[in-house]
Parts: C-alpha cells; structure tokens; sequence
C-alpha cells in the first residue's frame, strides 16, 4: 500500500509535493519521493529515499523540485524491497521521458516480465511491479508515437496495458513536455480521486490517493476516478478522460476500514462516517451476545470514531485505556531485539487507573493476524482488568490479499480455518463480536466490494499463494502496523 499524488498547472509543482505528501504518510512510510518537470527548461529533477517524508525532502532536496508538474510518492513495501532501485517515482528516457508511480500489486508479473524480456527485449532493474507498469506504458507509446493525436496513443497504450496487467493498482504518469495522466485497474481496486483548482479560463488538475492533500494545496475534490478509466490532462490544462474498462468497480472494503485516513472519502462514502455506521452496527451485535460491560474503549488510533459512536448506543462511558506514544514510529530500525522489545512495548501504553477492576469492550478496526489482540488483551489483564472483550468492525479475515494489503499468507491469519470461539481461546479473550459481511456491507452502503479476504472471491485472478508469498517481504506484525507487537 501506498499514497500517491501528482499535481499540474502550479509553479512549484514539485515543492508544494513536499507538505502535500504528509497528508499521505500513513499509507507508506518506509521511503518517500517527488519527481518534478519543468517544462521551460525541458528538465526532470528527482529526489527519493529511504525514511519518512520530513527526513528524505532536506530544505535543499525540496530547492531542486523546479517545474510545474510533480509526481509524488509515500511507499509502504509490500512488494520488492526496501531496496534503493525498487523506490517511486520510476523513470524512462524513451518515449518522450517518463515518469511514474503506484499504488498496488500486479498479480500476473512474472507473465508480464517474461514478455517484456522475450517479446521486446526489455529487461527490468528492479523488483518493483511499477517498472512493468512503466514498460508497458513506453511500448505502448512508442509503438504509436508517429501517427495520431497524443492523447489517442496514450489511451490506446493503457487499454493494452488494462488487458495485459492484472492485479490492483492506480498510477500517475508524467510525459516530459506534455502533461499528466492517471489510472486504475479494470476493477478500481485502490483509490485515485481527481482535485481542481480555478487557473485563468482553466483549472490546475492534482491526482491523489486522499482528499486531503486537495484541502491542503487548496484544491477542491472534483470526482473519483472511475474502474479502468485513464485521464489525461495535456501541458495546456485540457482534461482528456477515457473509460477503457466495462468491468464492474469493485473497491477495497479494508480502505474504509483501517488504511484510509478519516477526512477522505471515496464511491460518495466519508471514511468516518462509515466508521460511525459501522460502530453503531457493531453495537447492535455486541447487544444481541448480551456482554455485561463496564466501559467501551478504542485500540489506537483508527477504531475511535467506531468506538465513540458504539458506546452512545450502549450508553456506556468511552474511555481511552491505551496511549499510543506518536514518537516511537519506526521500532523495525532498531536492530538489538532488547531494544526493540522496549521501543514495542512503550508504544502503547495503559492507563491503568480506568482499567483496575474494569469489564472493558475494546473496539479495534480488524484482527489480522492477533499479535497485536493478543499482546493489547494481555496488557489490560495485567493492569487489573476483570473482563477483557474484543469487538471488531471487520469480520473475520480468514484469505490472503495479494491486491496491495500486507497479508499475503493465509496460514499466518488468526482467523484462517477457525470459528469465532476458536479465535476467541486463541486471543484468551473473555468474549468476542466480528461484524459479519452483510453488516459492514449495510454500514457502508455498498454491496460491490472487494472482500477477498474476507469470503475467498478475487475479482482479478492471482497467481499462486506461493508465488505471491515470495514477492512479498514485508511479512511480520500484525498486517497493519509497520510495528510488530
Ligand atoms: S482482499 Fe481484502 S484487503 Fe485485499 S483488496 Fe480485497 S478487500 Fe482489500
């Protein structure tokens, strides 16, 4: 998973991406770049690096992005490596010079890869999925590049691209001395929403995975992008669009979930709201299995809208019974397992004051693979709690996701081949509520998801659970966290 945003028709482009990529941090934050155009010099400038956006954009990184047009990226590695080669924005010299970035997973790439080498002779540097991405994208263009109006041959070459790739992702490209251009996948598996802001007789255009950044360069949300649909907005300021896909949208339901931060939203539904819905529903279950609870608390930081709105239905008090330290972000870094341990454990912390003697309902967005239910469940034991239950919003997630979510092992979920009170002695819990699938269905308002890890059905095909293991290195932790605890 990652954040992704592209911007046209501002100067300084490439520098306004700095403060913008901040909006898009917790989507990725294992390394950060912006690749900026200026188009009267004819010149690229590119920074990225490993680390979270403020320790990448030095005040003289930030300097070097000229231009008005900007590419900008925060990666969470799912796939590829933490690798220098394998960081966004990627790039190529020919056709015309091209950069681009993405958000999530192809599932066919060893295909892909062995046309590229075997039927045009490309090869690729990287293990990132977005180089083929950008292959295809250049053949496409090359292929065409003497006939035709631009914006035809960039249609035409993503259209290919839509039959030849599958998997989840949305891209934004730049073509040097041209313009910008977006995409998703036949399915509009992950989000890109289209921003505007007034520019003379014409409007400035930016991409991003988030409303947010909009409000933040003070751009207005214009529309989603639509399941395979390509748009192109030429170095004029002229949007061309193209729908290049009849297939049904099927969004991430994990997005609304967990990853998406609160103040976006996407399909016409605001991410807290639903996460609002969703609390009341949850109540509404957590009455039927009849718990006797003292206090209704949120595990950190996405459940507390949930848990707010589930305790006004209870009409039991909210409390917050575990800290989250927003200092210890990067525990991974620290490499003697003592320290680590340390830096884990003040992560989060008890209020132990509103947890002694207490019958507590902890709310969380999801339990993927329990590390973290576990160790949150067994902290408010020792700090003196009678009774310990969990309520989720998810339901039980028992299938991999190979579409960009970090769990792609079916085996390493909790609830993988197990019934409610099966998980419920796995986590040593007192008593346990999931939302099921028609409910969170009801709490969003949409019946079209994507919930592959929830039911089995994959809208795009994938190719063998072992093969996406393999590309996949980011296994460890609980699937949410960059922070195992
Ligand atoms: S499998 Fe689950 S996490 Fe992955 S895209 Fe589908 S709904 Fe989202």
């Amino acid at each position: 998973m990652c954040g992704v945003v592209g911007l046209i028709g501002e100067e300084k482009a490439g520098q306004k991406l700095y403060p913008a990529l901040f909006a898009l941090q917790h989507r990725g934050q294992d390394a950060a770049g912006i690749l900026s155009y200026d188009f009267e010099r004819s010149q690229f400038h590119l920074e990225k690096d490993l680390g979270l956006v403020e320790d990448v954009f030095t005040s003289e990184r930030q300097l070097r992005l000229k231009g008005s047009m900007a590419l900008g990226h925060t990666r969470y590695s799912t796939i590829g490596t933490v690798d220098k080669e394998d960081l966004q924005p990627l790039f190529l010299s020919y056709p015309y010079g091209i950069g681009m970035i993405h958000n999530g997973n192809v599932t066919n790439y060893d295909e892909v890869v062995d046309y590229l080498r075997n039927r045009k002779l490309r090869w690729t540097f990287s293990r990132n999925d977005l180089e083929i991405l950008l292959h295809m994208t250049a053949i496409g263009l090359a292929s065409r590049k003497e006939s035709g109006e631009l914006a035809q041959n960039l249609s035409e070459s993503i259209r290919e691209l839509l039959q030849q790739v599958q998997g989840a992702y949305s891209a934004i490209g730049m073509l040097a001395d041209q313009g910008l251009f977006a995409f998703c996948d036949s399915h509009g598996i992950r989000p890109l929403l289209l921003g505007r802001k007034k520019n003379g007789d014409k409007y400035s255009y930016c991409f991003a995975s988030e409303k947010q950044v909009f409000f933040g360069l003070g751009f207005e949300y214009f529309r989603d992008l639509r399941p395979g649909e390509l748009v192109f907005v030429d170095k004029d300021l002229n949007l061309h669009s193209f729908l290049l896909s009849e297939k049904k949208a099927r969004p991430c339901m994990f997005e609304w979930i967990y990853f998406a931060g609160s103040e976006t939203e996407w399909h016409g539904r605001p991410v807290y709201e639903v996460r609002l819905n969703l609390g009341r529903i949850l109540a509404e279950e957590v009455q039927k299995k009849g718990l006797d609870v003292d206090v209704v608390a949120p595990v950190p930081d996405t459940s507390r809208a949930a848990a707010c709105r589930l305790a006004e239905v209870l009409e039991k008090p909210y409390r917050e019974v575990l800290i989250k330290n927003r200092y210890v972000q990067r525990s991974f870094i620290v490499n003697q397992p003592e320290l680590r341990k340390m830096m884990v454990n003040l992560k989060l912390s008890p209020v132990e004051s509103e947890i002694r003697g207490k019958k507590i309902l902890l709310v969380d967005d999801s339990i993927v693979r329990g590390t973290t239910s576990a160790r949150i469940i067994r902290l408010l034991r020792e700090a003196g709690a009678e009774k310990v239950y969990l309520a989720s919003t998810c339901p039980p997630i028992r299938h991999p996701c190979f579409y960009g979510i970090d769990f792609p092992d079916g085996e390493s979920l909790v609830a993988h081949k197990k019934s409610e009170d099966e998980i419920a002695r796995v986590l040593e819990v007192d008593g346990l509520v999931f939302l099921p699938l028609p409910r969170l269905q009801e709490g969003l308002g949409l019946s079209n998801l994507c919930s592959a890890c929830l039911d089995g059905d994959y809208p795009v095909p994938v190719a063998t659970e072992k093969f996406m293991k393999t590309r996949h290195h980011n296994i460890g932790g609980d699937g949410k966290s960059e922070v195992p605890l």
